[in-house]
């Protein structure tokens, strides 16, 4: 632990007065005049009012998306000539990497040091997707003597981006880059806990040379700015990130206007750790795997299955490690668990965590870290012994709690693995390479890492089964989600 008090909260200069919309161009306060609180994750004061949009306030959103859609250059501009704006996008974005950490750290509690280098990761999305415009080729089929086929691929429109808070301004770039890329023009809702860093986009974008109208962001809460979103019928597409409930809530409210859907939802992913693993290696990444981020990650390895033969030294030397893990201050760079982004969401790890006091055998952690008595801090916190029905090993707890769970074949860790409802992410310790894949191959989830953290090439495909998702995106799948792809076949 840091010797630094919570209360030497950093505060980035430069805050601005207060977070407004951006629509077609402009920085606009709500038309109601509505605001909406935004706390600091350590002091949980409020530093900053926000525009808190509303059902007009979107409507003025889509309305400057479509006529840049109808009218504007960008969905007609040669994709190469949307690439050089996406790369100076990415050039743009790299240069505020230090500006984004401190605000992205301030706003969200996560630490200095993993919030330094989110501006590097959304950059390459942007330059990633540049370039997959340029190379794009359009299949043509051929019939002999009869029919010429192709496809014509065409922007859907008014895409409406729905994200979350964590990780707020890469998983922004994650939508916006493919989004803008297809030729879409957009309305982006960000999340309510964390509104700081999207305004930057406003900026980088004006600077980039994106036409007014193209890019929109209205703030506000879910149930109000996002739910008109979602039905406005004059939006194409909505793709979301965020809770599985909130998905389904989404999922209904699309029905009606018939809207495309992608959804990147929650998970309980598991990490399994075979008798032959390398337990180093094994140890090292499994408590990234839920520590890092706060525990605030998709894809944490949240329950960690082990094979009885190395448990109970898995337990001890895991549970040894997380004791040492540095809760402190977001912006001392000491620190590696900052603290959880608002007070709500600390209240519903902390009732996990007593919870779990009831389901598991407590092992580190368990309650606020010493010295501690303000912020939203949690202990690095471990339950071992955990059975497969118990709700901490069943529900996304999104924090830095993790569930361990003994196994005695492979087929049982499959059936453990496998056990919840959720299906995003699985992780695979292993020296049996046969094992692996075959592991790998009956594993329910979206995507599964053998050996390794979950780093991943932009081209392969993103998103889970079951309730951790709809739809994958990534590389080409991205751009297939936010285009309409036309056949055209003419008689030769
Ligand atoms: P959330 O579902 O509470 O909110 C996400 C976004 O949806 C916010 O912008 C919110 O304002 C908006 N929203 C809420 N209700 C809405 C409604 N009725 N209509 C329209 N919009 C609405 O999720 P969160 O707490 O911000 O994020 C954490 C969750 O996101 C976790 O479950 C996590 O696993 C998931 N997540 C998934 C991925 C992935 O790629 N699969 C990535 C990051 C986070």
């Amino acid at each position: 632990m840091t010797d630094q008090s919570p209360r030497t909260l950093h505060v980035p200069e430069g805050l601005p007065e207060k977070i407004q919309h951006y629509i077609d161009g402009e920085f606009v306060d709500s038309l109601s005049g509505a605001t909406f609180d935004v706390l600091d994750p350590v002091s949980n004061e409020t530093y900053v009012q926000a525009a808190a949009g509303q059902r007009d306030d979107i409507d003025r959103a889509v309305a400057a998306a479509r006529r840049a859609f109808d009218e504007g250059p960008w969905p007609r501009m040669l994709p190469r000539a949307r690439s050089r704006i996406l790369n100076r996008i990415a050039d743009l974005v790299e240069s505020r990497d230090a500006r984004l950490a401190e605000l992205e750290s301030f706003d969200s509690g996560l630490p200095i040091t993993q919030a330094l280098g989110q501006a590097q990761r959304a950059a390459e999305n942007f330059r990633f997707f540049a370039d997959l415009i340029v190379a794009q080729a359009d299949d043509a089929y051929k019939v002999p003597g009869r029919q010429l086929n192709y496809v014509n691929r065409k922007p859907k429109g008014v895409a409406g981006l729905i994200t979350p808070w964590n990780t707020p301004f890469m998983l922004e770039s994650w939508k916006l880059a493919p989004a803008l890329a297809s030729g879409c023009t957009v309305v982006l809702k960000p999340a309510e806990f964390t509104p700081l860093s999207a305004s930057l986009w406003a900026d980088i974008f004006r600077e980039a040379g994106v036409p007014d109208g193209v890019f929109n962001l209205v703030n506000g809460l879910g149930e109000e700015a996002g739910d008109a979103l979602v039905k406005h019928e004059d939006v194409q597409l909505i793709s979301f990130t965020g809770e599985s409930r909130t998905g389904q809530i989404i999922f209904a409210n699309c029905a009606p206007t018939l809207k495309g859907m992608s959804m990147e939802l929650g998970g309980k992913s598991p990490a399994v750790v075979f008798a032959d693993a390398d337990l180093d290696r094994a140890i090292d990444s499994t408590l990234f795997g839920v520590f890092s981020l706060n525990g605030e990650r998709c894809t944490a390895g949240s329950r960690i299955l082990v094979e009885r033969p190395v448990y109970d030294e898995f337990v001890e030397r895991y549970a040894a490690r997380a004791k040492r893990i540095v809760v402190g201050d977001p912006h001392d760079p000491k620190t590696e668990v900052g603290a959880l982004v608002h007070p709500e969401h600390y209240e519903k790890v902390m009732s996990y965590v007593e919870i779990g006091k009831g389901e598991g055998r407590l092992v580190a952690g368990g309650g606020r870290p010493e010295g501690f008595e303000t912020g939203n801090y949690v202990a690095p916190t471990v339950f071992a012994d955990v059975k497969p029905d118990a709700r901490i090993f069943q529900e996304e707890i999104f924090g830095p709690v993790v569930a361990i769970t003994p196994f005695d074949t492979d087929e049982e860790a499959l059936a453990l693995a496998n056990g919840v409802k959720y299906g995003l992410a699985a992780y695979i310790w292993t020296s049996n390479l046969e094992r692996a894949h075959t592991f790998a191959q009956a594993v329910e989830s979206g995507m599964v890492w053998l050996n390794s953290h979950n780093v991943r090439d932009l081209r392969t495909p993103f998103g889970g089964v079951k309730a951790s998702g709809l739809g994958h995106e990534g590389g080409y799948r991205s751009l297939d989600f936010y285009s309409d792809q036309q056949a055209v076949h003419i008689t030769l």
